[in-house]
């Protein structure tokens, strides 16, 4: 996977792209990425990038011609489309189910937006998906953009082994994730559970799916309302409503 990331900061990706897992999948190739400013592109003799609002009001707006410039620049020879996502508090608020969408697609370009955000002309005729990492403002779309990507690599094949795996994380299936214990068993008086410690895989498995049900239940019921539940999970969960 190859991500072009249009910012006016690219310092700001430095200390997440060098560490941990996505540096790691760098390191094997797992995707490539390339930062554009583009201030780079602006064709105003002083670089400007933003101007003030027709209409007025405070506040500066992202020019198009900057950015359509610098889309321009990394897609006019390539045969695909890549997806051009722009990161915006008005946008779909991110998801698992995005992450693993945008996963499987070859290249991906994001769009940093500042000041008072884009002018509408780059919304309407160049993204072609807006994202959003939660119901609130942020200064910029960098930290958005880490989000996102990070979301995203850690599904590309071969960049989470078996200590990190995904299949099993909260929201891949509809669910939260099982609580998690490591050594030692009695840790000041906080024991493990005891089927943890059973070597019955069976029985562990079905802890953890009831652990992951009931979790769900108590923290995130919104996500069972759209789970098609099967009916030893129904017999779950009116077990806890009854009790
Ligand atoms: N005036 C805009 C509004 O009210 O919708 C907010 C602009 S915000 C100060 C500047 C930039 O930060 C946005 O263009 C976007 O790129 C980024 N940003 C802010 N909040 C965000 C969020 N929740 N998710 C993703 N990007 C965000």
């Amino acid at each position: 996977m190859r991500i072009d990331i249009l910012t006016l900061f690219p310092e700001m990706f430095r200390g997440v792209f060098d560490s941990s897992i996505l540096k790691k999948a760098y390191d094997r190739k797992a995707f490539d990425y390339h930062f554009t400013n583009f201030r780079d592109f602006s064709s105003n003799k002083h670089n400007k990038v933003d101007d003030y609002p027709y209409g007025g009001g405070a506040g500066m707006v992202l020019s198009p011609q900057p950015i359509f410039d610098a889309v321009t620049s990394l897609t006019e020879d390539t045969d695909t489309k890549p997806r051009v996502v722009m990161l915006c508090p008005q946008g779909e608020v991110h998801s698992q189910e995005k992450a693993e969408e945008l996963a499987e697609e070859d290249h991906l370009i994001f769009l940093c937006g500042h000041y008072e955000g884009y002018d509408e002309r780059v919304r309407q005729h160049l993204v072609t998906d807006e994202i959003s990492i939660g119901d609130y403002v942020l200064t910029g779309g960098e930290l958005g953009a880490m989000v996102v990507i990070d979301s995203v690599v850690r599904l590309l094949p071969g960049v989470l082994g078996n200590e990190e795996s995904a299949p099993a994380d909260s929201f891949s299936n509809g669910l939260l994730e099982h609580p998690h214990y490591t050594r030692p068993a009695d840790f000041r008086g906080m024991k493990v559970p005891d089927v943890l410690l059973s070597g019955n895989h069976a029985n562990i498995e079905e802890w953890r799916h009831k652990q992951s049900l009931y979790r769900t239940w108590e923290r995130r019921p919104d996500l069972l309302k759209v789970k098609e539940l099967t009916d030893k999970e129904k017999s779950w969960l009116n077990e806890w409503e009854n009790s």
